[in-house]
């Protein structure tokens, strides 16, 4: 029963048996060692790729177990990780030997439809929120996932099929509470601890443990228009130029993603492309459903299209389609992703030629549209930075067999240095990036010129840089 957890020096400090059930006194939550029936299942995230091990598990239940994990982890000097969905392709919510603060037992949400105020605790899903929210004809915009943590997800910005609608996922961030590495609960908004709201805006778990966020929501379904239309991969090179002519037409309402998939054999799709090699695209049209419907009637006259399954189906529905296609814990996962001001000849060629050359069927190159009311934020409004691309390049290396990890992960990064040397490209959006480790060039290209704001904001809440597992900033020196 006694655990062994690192501290920030990387030395190993032993909890005794009757340290560990000292501290199993103090929680609510479960307190869980390698030795504890839960420990397994509590310690498996999304990506199966970063098996690791936790010294200790807090499975917090409420603002006291965070107050208490993270006092704890500051008194003992311990390395500290915090979870929320889990979803961080980089594995930044665990490590090995570390201090696991996990929330993600921590999924209420409240919804106040007459202020149209969401209040979500620290640990929930974007599936536990559109649950919610629709009961009342109300949506927050968050990802295109259910299984995603609304955290994680929030922090880094947060694109989805309503960011062109109502902006990213931080620009609904009304207020939130923090508990700082003291253990102080701090409420932020736009007018109490501004400096600390724009920071989560953008800048990652750096700065405390979120144990509520407050969105404001938006009308929006129950039913809306959902755009899929699939083509042979080989049309790729004809289509996608078609796409992004169609692209700068459409209202904000429209928000669309051309991928590079082989499709699995699952519903919703038909068995006429089921394991095929596909180009397609899929577009939400946030109003109403036939308007939808006439906005994206396009998408499917690009070509000859090997299947159009665009329906009107309801929000949920639409927000959880992708779900069963990635199982927790089972895919090995290696992303990274590059925003693009256009897509021009060089990129269109460069985006086909990889898309094609995918090493695995679960891989997915894959080009949202940005624009709309997320790019209408200031590049200083929030820690975000600049929202003037047009689209993001993301490629999803995604496999199943450990054994490929080195031959998906090189493709991933050879794929990815090469797109960085387009005349389009521009910066990058690091919660599509599988690298836990940033240097200065990374920060750069995630926050721009945000990033001394984001230094001299980490060193008035965290000087210690004891919150360091994440895309991290280091504290400003003075
Ligand atoms: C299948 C899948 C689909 C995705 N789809 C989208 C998408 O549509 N749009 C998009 O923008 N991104 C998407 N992402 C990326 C996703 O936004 C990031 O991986 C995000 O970090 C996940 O958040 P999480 O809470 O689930 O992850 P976690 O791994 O739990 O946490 C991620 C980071 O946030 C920190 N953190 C977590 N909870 C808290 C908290 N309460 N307080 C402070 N810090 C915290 C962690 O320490 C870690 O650094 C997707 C990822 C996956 C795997």
């Amino acid at each position: 029963m006694s655990a062994q957890v690192l501290t920030l020096e990387g030395e190993r400090q032993t909890l005794s048996d009757e340290t560990v059930e000292e501290i199993r006194a103090i929680f609510r939550g479960a307190v869980l060692t390698a030795d504890d029936v839960g420990y397994d299942e509590a310690r498996i995230i999304q990506n199966a790729m970063l098996d690791r091990r936790p010294g200790l598990i807090v499975r917090c239940t409420g603002t006291a177990d965070v107050v208490d994990a993270v006092k704890m982890a500051t008194e003992r000097n311990l390395l500290v990780a915090v979870r929320g969905g889990g979803h961080s392709i980089a594995g930044s919510c665990t490590a090995d030997d570390a201090l696991m603060i996990d929330l993600s037992v921590m999924r209420g949400v409240w919804v106040d439809p007459e202020r149209r105020r969401v209040r979500v605790a620290g640990g929930a899903t974007w599936g536990d929120v559109d649950r919610e929210t629709q009961l009342h004809g109300l949506a927050v915009p968050g990802g295109v996932v259910s299984t995603t943590g609304v955290a994680g997800l929030t922090l880094g910005g947060g694109i989805g099929w309503l960011h062109r609608k109502y902006g990213l996922a931080c620009d609904a961030l009304r207020a939130a509470d923090v508990v700082t590495v003291r253990g102080d609960i701090v409420r932020c908004s736009a007018s109490e601890h501004e400096d600390l709201f724009w920071a989560l805006r953008g800048g990652g778990g750096n700065f405390g443990v979120v144990v509520s966020f407050e969105f404001e929501a938006y009308p929006l379904g129950p039913v809306v228009w959902n755009g899929m239309v699939v083509y042979p991969i080989d049309a790729a090179a004809e289509v996608l130029p078609r796409w992004r002519d169609w692209t700068s037409t459409v209202p904000d309402e429209v928000t669309s993603r051309a991928m590079f998939w082989t499709l699995p054999a699952v519903p919703p799709f038909p068995p006429s492309v089921h394991n095929r090699d596909v180009f397609m695209m899929a577009a939400l049209y946030a109003g109403d459903p036939d308007e939808g419907r006439r906005a994206c009637r396009e998408l499917g006259e690009f070509g000859r299209p090997l299947a159009d399954m665009s329906q009107a189906l309801s929000y949920r529905t639409a927000q959880s389609a992708l779900d069963p296609l990635f199982p927790k814990g089972e895919l090995q996962s290696y992303w990274k992703s590059v925003y693009l001001d256009r897509l021009d000849e060089e990129t269109t060629g460069f985006v086909v030629r990889v898309g094609q050359d995918r090493p695995s069927p679960k891989t997915l190159v894959h080009a949202p549209l940005m624009g709309g009311a997320m790019s209408r934020v200031g590049a200083t409004e929030t820690a975000f930075g600049d929202r003037g691309a047009r689209y993001i390049l993301s490629l999803d290396g995604n496999w199943l067999d450990p054994a490929d990890n080195d031959v998906n992960i090189r493709w991933v990064r050879d794929a990815y240095h090469e797109a960085v040397t387009l005349r389009a490209a521009s910066g990058t959006y690091l919660n599509f990036g599988g690298d836990a480790d940033l240097d200065d060039d990374d920060r750069v290209r995630a926050w721009g010129r945000n990033v001394e704001r984001l230094r001299q904001v980490k060193r008035s809440y965290d000087p210690e840089n004891r919150l360091r597992l994440n895309p991290n900033i280091p504290p400003a020196e003075n």
